[in-house]
């Protein structure tokens, strides 16, 4: 099995992947998302954004720093960005995201969306933006309602990202996730589990399916290669 991992903060040679997608969290980070563009192995591909959990690091210039960046990077994406309320001052999460979902859609760039807890804000920003969204969406550990998963996929080109579904409601959103709608991630920050984590996850999600896993892995690297269809599909 050659596996493609839609979330991770790695920055490594491939090892039996046959695509990754390295995900910021702050603009310290962005540094590595240059490296990975420049590189241009046809393995790593790489984020640029704020994560909600470090809106504090948002300097004044963000914004055109990650204008600037996207300008001179045609295969970078925005990301790892959203909302998560178990985390401080929502309204500054809001600006923040709202800021970099409209400079993914300027630059006709995929978002890496976090979200916790938060999707009704998220689709009301979604629905005050609808005339001008980025032309795909990865929800990374998708933990919303599982009756949303079908008008997400067809309103906004979403895609659903899972790492290793350990409880019913995970069951169920798996269950209602479409084939080709289909991610799997690690989230890792060190390259051991990666494989282990993307493996497991494959088979599981085969099992809740009842379908076979390499047919799965197969057409999970597909839709992984949709995400990449606006920047740069692996070979
Ligand atoms: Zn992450």
């Amino acid at each position: 099995m050659i596996y493609t991992d839609a979330h991770c903060h790695i920055v490594a040679p491939a090892q039996d992947i046959a695509g990754r997608i390295y995900n910021s969290a702050w603009p310290d980070d962005w540094k590595y998302a240059v490296f990975v563009s420049d590189a241009d192995d046809g393995v790593n591909f790489a984020t640029i954004g704020i994560h909600p959990w470090h809106i504090a690091r948002a300097s004044a210039g963000f914004d055109s720093e990650m204008r600037d960046i996207l300008s001179n990077h045609p295969n970078i994406m925005v990301g790892e960005i959203g909302l998560d309320k178990f985390h401080p001052d929502i309204d500054r999460q809001i600006e923040i995201f709202t800021t970099q979902l409209k400079i993914a859609a300027e630059f006709r760039r995929p978002v890496h969306l976090h979200c916790v807890g938060a999707w009704d804000k998220i689709l009301h920003i979604f629905r005050v933006h609808a005339g001008a969204m980025p032309p795909a969406i990865v929800a990374h550990g998708f933990s919303g309602a599982p009756d949303l998963i079908l008008q997400l996929a067809e309103k906004y080109n979403m895609y659903f990202s899972y790492s290793a579904p350990n409880n019913d409601n995970a069951t169920t959103r798996i269950r209602q996730t479409p084939k080709n709608r289909i991610l799997v991630e690690s989230d890792a920050f060190d390259a051991n589990p990666e494989v282990e984590i993307l493996d497991s996850t494959i088979h599981a999600i085969a099992g809740l399916c009842g379908c076979d896993p390499d047919e799965l892995s197969e057409q999970i690297n597909d839709n992984f290669n949709g995400v990449l269809s606006y920047v740069r599909p692996i070979a």
